[in-house]
């Protein structure tokens, strides 16, 4: 997953030019700034090796998600059809524009099921919002075509699959609008930061603008700018473009390496016939972040969960089920909807009333399923040894569990 793994001269070389400015500040001061434009400069690599038309930085992945749901006009009233299993990130974002998280089941890709997504459609829908987990991709095709039959917007949360694709297209590009996230632990980092992406020119113009305060950015100075809307400051500054431009550029070895890894340690667990591999809907386009897999029941992964731990190679495998952060089972604070800022009455009773609904469909799922972190440290015979360890515990717990009592 992560390209902090690598932190490397080109990183320092990047902020060095920023610091040797001083100017930290992406806008403006355009004589002292002496040509840099890191931010810019970061904006046009996303475009070209992502392949869409426009993209804004941000502070962040949250707040990316936030500008894009503003840009594409979803608020009050509105309700956005999103998956159990993602980042708290994805619900703060709905909640932040005042509309509706409505939640649905996932399949065994990990991501939206699209036939709950069908019939969670109501007259409130406004738009369609999957999560990539995990560095692969959610249905697109199936989600595109309810999306146009019902009118509705896709919004792509690719926070967590960057360099993954879907029949040869850079998820996040696909639908109205789509982000990514380059917080620490994300493919490639700025160490905090995000990009709205899109093909719409109106999305873009109002990203821009909402990431600022409002600023139209359409005169050389910033203090006459005009401001058509209410905006607010989701800036990202020039140390963490600075960074993010570093690791663009070294993208392609980070996937290479991941891809590498992954198709190694699948290659070993692909040994125990009952272990199930999580389904890709396009598997060329799989950016390989973590290997995702599944056992035949929630008691035996539990089991190969505690053993894993006992023998000290828990660490980088997830447990999502019993996660605080990624699956909904655990998110008590959303299904209470405690706020620090009181809600409309009738939007926390929607809330609560989403949050809580029954999702066994998804918890047959997540129940059953680890995913490993695919280290780009990790040596051949380190993946080897992890590898037969990792299936050393299931056969083991296979074993235990065939065992009459
Ligand atoms: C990381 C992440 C985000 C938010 O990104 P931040 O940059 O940490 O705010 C949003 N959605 C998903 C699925 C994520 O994994």
């Amino acid at each position: 997953m992560p390209g902090y793994e690598l932190w490397s001269d080109k990183e320092r070389k990047e902020v060095n030019d920023v610091l040797n400015t001083g100017i930290l500040m992406r806008y403006g001061f355009d004589g002292p700034r002496k040509g840099i434009w890191k931010s810019k400069e970061l904006e046009e690599a996303i475009c070209q090796i992502f392949g869409c038309k426009y993209a804004q930085l941000t502070s962040s992945g949250t707040s990316a998600l936030t500008t894009a749901m503003s840009a594409l006009g979803i608020g009050y009233g509105d309700e956005i059809i999103t998956p159990t299993f993602t980042f708290v990130a994805s619900f703060e974002a709905i909640l932040s524009v005042g509309a509706v998280p409505v939640f649905v089941d996932i399949d065994d890709t990990l991501t939206l099921n699209p036939d709950a997504v069908r019939k969670a459609i109501t007259p409130k829908t406004k738009a369609v919002m999957p999560v990539h987990m995990c560095g692969s991709m959610a249905d697109i095709d199936a989600l595109i075509s309810i999306c146009r039959k019902h009118n509705l917007i896709l919004l792509e949360d690719a926070c967590q699959s960057i360099g993954a694709t879907y029949k040869g297209k850079h998820v996040g590009t696909i639908g109205d609008a789509g982000t990514f996230s380059f917080d620490f632990v994300k493919t490639m980092t700025c160490a905090e930061g995000g990009v709205v992406m899109t093909n719409k020119e109106d999305v873009f113009v109002k990203s821009d603008g909402y990431t600022d305060h409002g600023h139209d950015h359409k005169g050389a100075d910033r203090g006459a700018d005009l401001h058509p809307f209410i905006g607010y400051n989701y800036r990202i500054s020039e140390l963490h473009a600075a960074v993010g431009l570093a690791q663009i550029k070294r993208l392609p070895e980070f996937l290479a390496i991941q891809k590498k890894n992954h198709a190694q340690l699948k290659n070993i667990l692909t040994q125990i016939p009952e272990v199930k591999f999580r389904r890709i809907p396009d598997p060329v386009g799989n950016s390989c972040t973590f290997l995702s897999w599944f056992l035949p029941t929630e008691e035996i992964t539990r089991a190969v969960v505690t053993e894993m731990k006992t023998q000290g190679i828990l660490p980088g495998n997830f447990y999502w089920y019993d996660n605080n952060w990624h699956y909904i089972r655990k998110w008590d604070h959303l299904k209470n909807a405690v706020t620090l800022n009181a809600l409309h009455p009738h939007l926390k009773a929607q809330v609560i009333y989403h949050a809580t609904k029954d999702f066994s469909a998804s918890d047959a799922i997540m129940s059953r399923c680890i995913s490993t972190s695919i280290s780009l440290l990790w040596s051949e015979e380190q993946i080897k040894e992890k590898g037969e360890k990792m299936v050393g515990v299931i056969k083991k717990v296979m074993s235990e569990q065939r065992a009459p009592v």
